[in-house]
């Protein structure tokens, strides 16, 4: 039976250190419904950042300037205000990140967006969940793919992946209830696969692991996996993991301005330093400083084996611990 109480770092209490990373979700829309999606986002949400709190996001921006301006969502390439927003933030000198699903790039009205991004020098953050058609689909859907594939190459033609200015990074999550392998054992295999089937070149590999909320939550609680994952993540907690989480430095907030600790609490509504609600344009990086990250069990997935952030493992020389260590593991 998974320990609730006390979570495994209840003795070693987080604080949110020296702000450096600005993580926008600018809202659940998105063109795909990925299965494992802690967002739950899909062609149905309408949850969007409106035109009066990206002005106020952009004024932030302006006068605390966050060495990085990381945009998420959904998709936030198809929804209004991107395009501002990123021109905005490299303006103000942040390296501007999009976390792209690849299939964007081949959406109607998209036809300009790499030659976009390249001119504001952003960089990409790319999820493709395997190199293999079967398991990409099996997590995001019929097509999607192809698409993926056909948005690597593109990316390329412009240099990314290819230069050292353009990064482009994947990202792998687990399809099931394990932890991901080793980068040193899965990005090899990534490179040699799509070089070889498709001639596509990417800077590195970020291996991710799953937070049971949201639709990963209840993918397992329907195939009764649940209990079993968090005692995983729990069996292999590792406190190294603490000093490099992504909440010390990064600050979310979501298409209204509301600010979390991260982009799962923002998913669970868990608002900053588990205070009420504030907005950004209420803070300045000094005010939240020093302040006390509101964790959970879903902190689980973060804190076990080599650790997950936004940029992947936490301590990527801690010993793997899955239960599922091999690339066979890709097709569960
Ligand atoms: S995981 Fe990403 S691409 Fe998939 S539905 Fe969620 S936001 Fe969209
Ligand atoms: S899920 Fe928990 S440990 Fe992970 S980034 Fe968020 S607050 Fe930090």
């Amino acid at each position: 039976m998974i320990t609730t109480y006390p979570l495994p770092w209840s003795c070693t209490p987080q604080k949110r250190e020296k702000l450096q990373t600005l993580q926008i979700n600018f809202g659940s829309y998105c063109n795909l419904a990925c299965k494992h999606c802690h967002i739950e986002a899909g062609p149905n949400r309408r949850e969007v950042m409106n035109a009066d709190t990206l002005g106020k996001v952009i004024s932030w921006i302006r006068t605390y300037k966050p060495d990085v301006v990381d945009i998420t969502g959904g998709a936030p390439e198809l929804m209004n205000g991107f395009r501002t927003l990123v021109e905005a933030s490299s303006q103000s000198g942040a390296q501007v990140i999009d976390r792209c699903n690849l299939s964007v790039l081949s959406e109607a009205g998209q036809e300009d967006l790499v030659p976009f991004l390249k001119r504001h020098n952003v960089q990409i953050v790319a999820s493709l969940p395997c190199y293999l058609k079967e398991n990409v689909e099996q997590q995001r859907g019929k097509g999607s793919y192809d698409l993926s594939i056909k948005g690597l190459k593109l990316l390329n033609e412009f240099g990314y992946g290819m230069e050292e200015s353009l990064p482009l990074y994947l990202v792998y999550n687990p399809g099931g209830p394990y932890l991901p392998p080793a980068k040193e054992k899965l990005e090899p295999a990534y490179r040699e696969r799509l070089r070889e089937d498709w001639g596509i070149e990417f800077t590195e590999l970020w291996c991710l692991s799953n937070v049971a909320i949201k639709r990963f939550e209840n993918y397992l609680k329907a195939r009764g996996e649940l209990e079993s994952y968090e005692q995983l993540l729990e069996d292999h907690y590792n406190p190294n993991t603490l000093k490099g989480l992504m909440c010390h430095n990064t600050l979310s907030v979501d298409y209204r301005g509301v600010l979390y600790d991260c982009d799962f609490n923002l998913a669970l509504d868990k608002k900053l330093a588990d205070q009420d609600e504030q907005f950004l344009w209420d803070i300045n990086p000094d005010t939240i400083r020093g302040l006390p990250i509101a964790m959970g069990k879903h902190c689980l997935a973060c804190t076990a084996g080599s650790g997950s952030s936004c940029t992947g493992a936490v301590e990527p020389h801690a010993i793997k611990s899955t239960t599922h260590s091999d690339i066979h593991s890709l097709s569960h």
